[in-house]
């Protein structure tokens, strides 16, 4: 806990320059590059992390601590420095720097560095949000998820990058821990961390998916409100429970989670104070725009309940499919736990804002496959928690709360669709929107399994599985547009992206609408 306490300190200068004495960084030791993440009205959270050579356990940094100087500007030349200050990092953290600076003019435009060792950091740009009660017009984002690294080249995050935004959503499958099949691979991780895993393999497997270019320039040019789903751990994972691999013990698998959480955070702008303490993370948050948009960003993993029901078909491509059974009905059943479903419902009952943002990790809406005995389920998402989506439907509707827009990922196609009160109730009314933002190079169904599934759930408006992409969010007062971007499978390093469809909510008016 000391170093959240000297995080928070800029007045140790002194002592801070006396740690890395004699330390002179190699010219490659910010090639993992700069990030910025959690904008708020008067602070934003800005990371680097040390490491010249990121393949390696140490990522080639001496095992001492080491001062790292960090500057807030106005302009991108820095002549106008309106903070700074000198934070110690060490081995324990991977040599990583989180800063949250505080203390910022709500709705500007930043630029920020690091200094180690003598050697300047590549600059990063980043805004904070805008001031509480402020109107601040229009509100302009990237959704997006799933970036396996073998599948394809992230040329998505170069599109994003050069784009004019407020902030990137990033919900979840940031690292993929295993490999690809052969068929599907376009290039190799460095290591995997599916089989044989330690808190060493996940760094050096974060720093891998950091080497790639596309990736740190969509970091350095946006902030990123960011939330994990499974394979940031491993495949399917349920809270407590390793779902793929039985022979593990509860108490192994924390350790792992532990692990793959403490590397995670090394690698991501998240707050210091959100810092996972062994395999617990406080990580669902709440953001505010302005008057305009109220943001919740839930974390559907750590304490989601074990996957119902033994039986189930193994699909290729698809996971593991599976009948409604006792356990799935079970009414306590919750993927989100007690305590986060209470604070979102309580969140949405008491919000001001013109739109209500849910951002969470898989598809809402009903996605199952039609068959003569009822459909098959994704074993992994929420069509398996039907009582958990019933209490967060009735959340939405009683009192009613309106212009509610869920923003999903983790399936791996483009998806709008309707959100009923009772989902997959024909005869419920439409209480509020779904988009969610295929992925930037993971995999989707086939299209024959996507055409099943479509015509199996006349609430899905449009899905398509065969492209890659993200989905471009623009919102004012009177209405939310989203451009789903897209590229063919697989995403190549010249791949182009166009419009494959777009939509549009108007307040007031729940449910999609083509344009
Ligand atoms: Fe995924
Ligand atoms: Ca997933």
């Amino acid at each position: 806990m000391a170093w959240q306490t000297l995080f928070a300190q800029t007045d140790r200068q002194a002592a801070d320059a006396s740690a890395s004495r004699g330390w002179t960084a190699p010219a490659d030791t910010f090639s993992l590059g700069v990030a910025s993440g959690e904008p708020r009205p008067s602070s934003v959270v800005i990371w680097t992390r040390l490491a010249p050579r990121p393949l390696q356990p140490d990522g080639g940094m001496p095992a001492q601590a080491v001062a790292v100087t960090w500057q807030v500007a106005a302009d991108p030349r820095f002549a106008r420095i309106v903070q700074q200050g000198v934070v110690v990092t060490d081995p324990a953290r991977a040599h990583s720097v989180h800063v949250e600076v505080d203390g910022l003019d709500s709705g500007r435009t930043y630029h920020y560095r690091f200094t180690a060792g003598g050697l300047d950091s590549p600059v990063g740009r980043t805004r904070t949000a805008p001031a509480p009660g402020a109107d601040p017009g229009s509100l302009r984002f990237a959704l997006a998820a799933c970036q396996h690294y073998e599948q394809g080249a992230f040329t998505v995050h170069r599109e994003i990058a050069a784009a004019d935004l407020d902030f990137v959503l990033f919900v979840g499958d940031y690292v993929y821990e295993g490999p690809t099949h052969r068929r599907l691979r376009r290039r190799r991780h460095a290591v995997e961390v599916e089989r044989e895993y330690s808190l060493a393999l996940y760094r050096i497997h974060h720093a891998n998916y950091k080497q790639d270019p596309d990736l740190r320039a969509c970091h350095a040019a946006h902030p990123w409100l960011m939330t994990w789903d499974d394979h940031e751990v491993r495949n399917d994972y349920d809270g407590i429970h390793n779902t793929e691999d039985d022979d593990v013990t509860t108490a192994e698998f924390l350790k792992r989670r532990a692990m793959a959480y403490q590397a995670y955070f090394e690698h991501l702008p998240i707050s210091p104070t959100r810092a996972p303490v062994g395999p617990d993370a406080a990580f669902y948050a709440s953001y505010q725009w302005g008057t305009l948009a109220q943001l919740w960003l839930l974390d559907t993993r750590q304490w989601r309940e074990a996957q119902a029901c033994q039986s189930g078909i193994h699909a290729p491509w698809a996971g593991r499919l599976l009948w409604r059974c006792t356990a799935t009905e079970a009414k306590e059943r919750s993927m989100l736990g007690w305590p986060q479903e209470r604070w979102l419902a309580e969140g949405l009952a008491s919000s001001t804002s013109a739109w209500r943002l849910i951002g969470q990790t898989t598809q809402l809406s009903p996605s199952g496959f039609g068959t003569p005995f009822g459909p098959l389920l994704y074993s992994d998402g929420w069509d398996t928690f039907p009582a958990a989506r019933e209490r967060l439907m009735a959340a939405i509707a009683q009192p009613r709360v309106p212009d509610v827009v869920v923003l999903g990922g983790d399936v791996h196609r483009h998806v709008a669709a309707q959100l009923r009160l009772h989902p997959g109730d024909r005869s419920s009314p439409v209480i509020a929107s779904e988009l969610i933002g295929s992925s930037i190079t993971s995999r989707g169904l086939s299209e024959a399994l996507n055409q099943w599934m479509r015509s199996s759930n006349p609430d899905i408006l449009h899905a398509r599985s065969d492209e890659r992409g993200y989905a471009l969010i623009d919102l004012n007062a009177q209405r939310l547009r989203c451009d789903f971007r897209a590229t063919p499978h697989p995403v190549k390093a010249d791949s182009v992206l166009h419009t494959q469809a777009s939509f549009v909510i108007d307040r007031g008016v729940p449910g999609p609408r083509r344009i």
